[in-house]
């Protein structure tokens, strides 16, 4: 049984760098301790010859224009790239628009695109409806294919493998740095959707090329944020992902960045807290006599568990469940009704728990490898994990029998 302090550990270890980021420097005049947030589109100068200077340091994290964003998404842009052990960060106006983003970057007419199965949703109806319409090739690799397998899937075009790791919804955990690896080998980079891992897995230690953030999700954490990062760790891809960002428009909006950085003080103890919570649920939910598997990667039958002991500093608060075969979708839909602390709704990452059906809505090209029982999603917040317990317990003993 995994120990409960084996989730929390890099949650508490990211403290002080969560304490100390962004903060403005002290200085004879006084200064506030937050970094106000900036509002503005137009940026004044006493000169045009000033003016142009500031044309031409678009790479630098600094602004001529409002929408080449403002001095706290700066900030937080540094930020976001210390976390997560990168040199350069984008922040964009949402977590898809942090998946897209760099898609339109590195690919062209002609390219292939390699995603893994388990890909967040909208970022696969990206791919298939726009990408497709652009002339980009698209096709998937099973999420736990070994090397000889997922080098069977490799195009002498293929710009970029897109992983995800944990998957949305079904949590198989990722050999990353053999997709690495692989995607090296054939000339690709490797693209990571880390929301699930933000702080507690370090992307390009592992090999990643482009690390991708909803920060949405943990970082805001109070459900009252659409943010998103994109975070390199060289030049060349810094200049390309700059180059899509201003080309296309894409800046986040300097209240959102505040709110973002705000919460980022907490994230530390927030989701120690809550990934506490969330195993303890999880091991608790695994022997009750409804459910037939819990997918959460710290538990040992989670698809790729070692490579979460491997890779991994933590643990998040969201993961899945599967009913026993003979539930219907219709009693697990009542049963998630009959919930009085979760909230039904989307997102997860925030201070709130949360329920979602995982299954019906999740295209596929490869069998999941989670079993054929109606599935769930839970997103545990800061509530009293005894509270949890005791309304799931209600909620599925009010489950009819399984036929
Ligand atoms: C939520 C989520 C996104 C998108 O984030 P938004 O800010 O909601 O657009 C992308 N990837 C993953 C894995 C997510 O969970």
């Amino acid at each position: 049984m995994t120990d409960p302090r084996k989730v929390a550990e890099g949650w508490q270890r990211l403290g002080t760098v969560l304490s100390s980021a962004g903060r403005p420097a002290p200085s004879e005049d006084g200064v506030f301790v937050n970094m106000p947030a900036t509002r503005g589109s137009t940026v004044l100068f006493p000169t045009l010859d000033a003016m142009n200077r500031k044309g031409h340091q678009r790479y630098d994290h600094t602004s001529g224009y409002g929408a080449m964003g403002s001095p706290i998404q700066h900030e937080l842009e540094k930020v976001i790239a210390t976390v997560e052990g990168g040199t350069d960060c984008q922040l964009v106006g949402s977590g898809l628009a942090a998946c897209t983003l760099p898609l339109l970057a590195f690919l062209g007419a002609g390219d292939h695109c390699l995603f893994s199965d388990n890909v967040y949703g909208p970022t696969r109806r990206f791919a298939e409806t726009m990408l497709k319409r652009f002339g980009v090739e698209i096709s998937y690799f099973p999420p736990m294919a070994d090397r000889a397998t997922l080098a069977s899937f490799m195009r002498p075009n293929t710009k970029v493998v897109f992983a995800e790791s944990p998957g949305s919804h079904t949590f198989e955990v990722q050999d990353v740095p053999m997709l690495a690896d692989v995607a090296h080998e054939h000339g690709a980079r490797l693209f990571l959707d880390n929301t699930w891992g933000f702080g507690i897995f370090a992307p390009f230690r592992h090999g990643v090329d482009v690390s991708i953030q909803a920060l949405t999700k943990y970082p805001a954490g109070h459900s009252d944020v659409i943010a998103g990062a994109v975070t390199v760790a060289e030049a060349q891809s810094w200049h390309l992902l700059r180059d899509a960002a201003i080309q296309t428009g894409q800046v986040c909006g300097p209240d959102e960045c505040w709110l973002t950085l705000r919460g980022l003080r907490t994230m530390g103890v927030r989701l120690a807290q809550q990934a506490r919570s969330a195993l303890l649920i999880a091991q608790w939910l695994k022997d009750q006599p409804q459910v037939m598997r819990v997918l959460h990667p710290a538990l040992p039958d989670c698809p790729g568990h070692a490579l979460w002991q491997r890779d991994f500093s933590g643990a998040g608060c969201l993961f899945g469940v599967v009913l026993k075969p003979g539930y219907t979708q219709q009693a697990m839909e009542t049963m998630i009704e009959s919930l009085h602390h979760f909230g039904i709704g989307a997102s997860w990452g925030g201070y709130e728990s949360l329920v979602l059906p995982s299954t019906g809505s999740i295209a596929r090209s490869f069998p999941a490898p989670v079993g054929q029982g109606p599935g769930l999603r839970l997103q545990i917040g800061l509530e009293n994990t005894d509270d949890l317990i005791a309304d799931l317990k209600q909620a599925l003993a009010n489950l009819p029998d399984a036929a």
